[in-house]
């Protein structure tokens, strides 16, 4: 501790730096810190820890009530809160802002309490907006109030990405969190995301270690061929049809390709008894190797197919892509740890399954929830054999289940999770953040041994726990991945989750705003949030702006499309103010009553797709009702007569069923994009290497597809004799066709709206 840092020894109890010199205090950027990312550094920590204390407090709800029957619990949070708000006012009140939040007498409601808070977000994020803006040499103030059109995107150098600092020794600084002019990595992707509203289909083609084998839909996929360039649907969409039209494998498509095998895993006896856990090796003495090359990767691949277990994690980036990236894989081993460049891999890393499939070699994951999920949705990956230590934590009853707090415990080992949060999409990636996601790995399988250890030793040495941890992970990675399905009745769960009234006009505008950012998010591959952040779409429903202006200074800071496409927001506002004004009293209603106050069961009504609202008159727009005893029977008869119907019969189509109709005659190959690039299995310089991993998987492999092909061209040709014959029969609905329908109005909703 040096002087100065007593003599400002105020309550804003800074930590941050590390102060040896009376000179560093001089350059200090404020009290205790000694620059920008340091304070930055200390300041995402603190709101990190915040955040997590806060989910730890009592749940609303019977929980809180609870605790708050106790004198000591009410007067701590009064105190607390008391605090809280005088924080955030005296912060409001720095930035100029109406700051009587702390006053209880003068609020009328936590909602306007919220308000402020909103409003004083917005002023403060748009003055950091207008200093960044400065610093980049923008000069703001020189540009019209409200641009309309186009802005080009602004490059933004911050201390990560800053050429040759004046400073020189601050390389290895780095922003967090967003870092603007990232590359999207999502251009280089040789498979192009499909955000299209349409179930997942799984993006498996071979099925290593299979008891069952894939079915010949997947297998299939590799020898169809191409879909017409010309036809704009999405290839999931079209894939969909034809199997609905051809009556082929829907519960294939859906299923979990590793069902089977995961159904039949039995745990052996060796790994119910109690281990004698291994050492980690100390970081400084254990091999790094970053794989961003097939060659590497395939080398990885040998090696974990060796070994009796690993430990397994990702990053993931979620803001400036639709339905997420994984950025990042660490894979440990008890010998060596391994970061895989998983943007740069994205198509190769099924190879993986090999190993990630092998009953017989544990994977160990901490919190595999997501982890399952992306591995899935990015890679076509599956895991047979999980072993997940934030399940023994619970089975446990550790008084805390992170992984921070394994660390702590089993390792002693400080953690720090600042980066978590980073933005896991740069490259190169700085020496910190490796650093950061090597350790979420590397100590991992010493903390499955201890786990499992305890298991044991906590249940008199009896395996029942233990074995419980087993099945809860075989559980997870049963998981399969959902993709997020835009329904007519998706802004009314969120209106109900934001617990916000509206009345007719303003539920409208809620309606079209929530409908516009969802096709937008799908077609920029971006989030909904980067498109248009929930709270403002709210606020812009709510005060339903007459001027194009008055959306704008619903939005502060601007979100880029925003502002690109202010007036298209603009006319949504103007068609929701043209609604009579009504109080909606119950938003509960359920799909199908929705879709009869919709009417977009009548074939006369051409809706096509669900964002084409243009046919919806007013008297259409939801009535609230609570969808009582619907007679659903004649509601799935129709929609059978829509799915099936001949397409020989053009008097009684709509248009909308001709459309669909010419999607289904036009495309020939929707699984392109599934397909692998011609040299996925191998690199090409060494796949014609006898002596290379690469030749020996790739053979092994190839022959393994081909004689899967040939199979399944067989009984594809069965299939389709069988599909003709059923054709004729179609004006009767099968079993199997009102199963589908059944499935479709349960799951996949919206597929329906492109068909009819
Ligand atoms: P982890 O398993 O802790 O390494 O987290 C994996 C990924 O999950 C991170 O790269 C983040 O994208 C995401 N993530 C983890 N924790 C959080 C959190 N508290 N809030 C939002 N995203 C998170
Ligand atoms: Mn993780
Ligand atoms: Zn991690």
């Amino acid at each position: 501790m040096n002087s100065s840092k007593s003599n400002d020894a105020t309550d804003s109890s800074c930590q941050g730096g590390n102060l040896d010199t009376t000179e560093e205090v001089k350059d200090e950027l404020c009290p205790g810190f000694k620059d920008a990312d340091t304070f930055v550094k200390y300041g995402l920590g603190a709101v990190l820890s915040a955040t997590k204390a806060s989910a730890g407090l009592p749940q609303s709800g019977d929980e809180y009530d609870f605790y708050r029957s106790f004198p000591g619990f009410q007067e701590f949070c009064e105190s607390q809160g008391d605090k809280l708000l005088h924080c955030m006012s005296q912060i409001m009140q720095n930035h100029g802002c109406r700051s009587h939040i702390k006053d209880r007498d003068k609020l009328t409601g936590i909602e306007e309490r919220f308000d402020l808070v909103v409003d004083s977000n917005d002023v403060i994020l748009e003055r950091a907006g207008i200093l960044l803006d400065e610093a980049d040499g923008v000069n703001r103030s020189q540009k019209p109030v409200m641009p309309v059109g186009f802005q080009p995107p602004k490059i933004v150098v911050s201390s990560w990405n800053r050429k040759g600092s004046s400073s020189g020794s601050r390389s290895e600084t780095f922003r967090l969190l967003h870092a603007k002019n990232i590359a999207r990595p999502q251009l280089k992707f040789k498979e192009k995301v499909d955000n299209s509203n349409t179930p997942f289909v799984p993006k498996i083609f071979i099925k290593p270690n299979s008891l069952k084998a894939l079915p010949s839909y997947f297998t299939n996929k590799q020898i169809r061929k191409e879909r017409p360039e010309d036809l704009d649907v999405p290839a999931a969409l079209a894939d969909f049809i034809h199997q609905q039209r051809t009556q082929e494998h829907v519960e294939d498509m859906f299923a979990h390709p590793y069902q089977y095998e995961l159904d039949h895993l039995i745990v052996p006896e060796s790994l119910l008894s109690k281990p004698e856990p291994q050492m980690y090796k100390p970081l400084a003495e254990t091999n790094l190797t970053f794989v961003d090359s097939l060659e590497d990767l395939v080398t990885l691949n040998e090696k974990l197919c060796k070994s009796s277990e690993f430990a397994v994690d990702l990053e993931h980036h979620s803001y400036r892509s639709f339905l997420g990236l994984t950025c990042l894989m660490q894979v440990s081993t008890r010998e060596e740890d391994f970061i895989i460049d998983t943007l740069e891999l994205r198509s190769e890393l099924y190879i993986l399954n090999e190993a990630f499939t092998d009953p017989s070699i544990v994977k160990v994951f901490h919190g595999a929830d997501s982890d399952i999920e992306w591995l899935q949705r990015d890679f076509g990956l599956y895991v047979v054999n999980l072993f997940d230590t934030h399940q023994a934590s619970r089975a446990l009853n550790l008084a805390r289940h992170s992984l921070d707090h394994l660390l702590k415990h089993f390792c002693d080992v400080d953690s720090d999770k600042r980066y978590q949060l980073a933005d896991w999409r740069i490259r190169p990636l700085p020496e910190e953040m490796i650093q950061y996601a090597r350790s979420d790995t590397h100590y991992l399988l010493y903390i499955y041994d201890c786990v499992r250890a305890q298991l044991l030793d906590s249940n008199h040495g009896q395996p029942g726990l233990l074995q419980c941890v087993w099945n809860k992970s075989r559980d997870i990675s049963l998981k399969k991945y959902l993709k997020p399905i835009y329904t007519e009745e998706s802004y009314l769960e969120l209106q109900r989750k934001q617990k916000k009234s509206f009345n007719t006009q303003q539920l409208t505008a809620f309606r079209l705003l929530f409908a516009w950012r969802d096709k937008l998010a799908r077609q920029e591959d971006e989030s909904t949030g980067y498109v248009l952040p929930t709270h403002m779409m709210i606020k812009i429903s709510e005060e339903l702006p007459k001027e194009p202006q008055g959306i704008i200074a619903c939005c502060i800071p601007v979100p880029p499309l925003v502002r690109q496409q202010v007036n298209e927001l603009h006319s949504l506002v103007q068609q929701a103010r043209e609604m009579p004004l009504l109080k909606v009293r119950n938003h509960r209603c359920s799909a199908l009553s929705l879709c009869l106050n919709l009417s977009w069961f009548d074939p006369e009504v051409s809706l096509f797709g669900p964002h084409d609202v243009s046919k919806v008159s007013e008297g259409e727009v939801p009535q609230v009702t609570a969808d009582g005893e619907l007679d659903t029977l004649p509601i799935l008869l129709h929609f059978i007569q829509l799915l099936f119907i001949s397409p020989n019969d053009q008097r009684s189509m709509s248009v909308a069923q001709m459309k669909a109709r010419r999607i289904i005659e036009s495309f020939e190959n929707p699984f392109r994009m599934y397909l692998p690039s011609a040299d996925v299995h191998v690199n090409k310089n060494a796949k014609f290497d006898p002596s290379s991993k690469i030749f020996e998987i790739s053979k092994r492999w190839k022959l393994q597809s081909v004689e899967q092909q040939q199979k399944e061209l067989e009984a594809k040709k069965k299939i389709r004799e069988e599909a003709k014959q059923q054709e004729s029969l179609q004006k009767v609905p099968t079993v199997r066709q009102q199963a589908a329908v059944s499935y479709l109005l349960s799951h996949s909703f919206p597929v329906c709206f492109y068909l009819i």
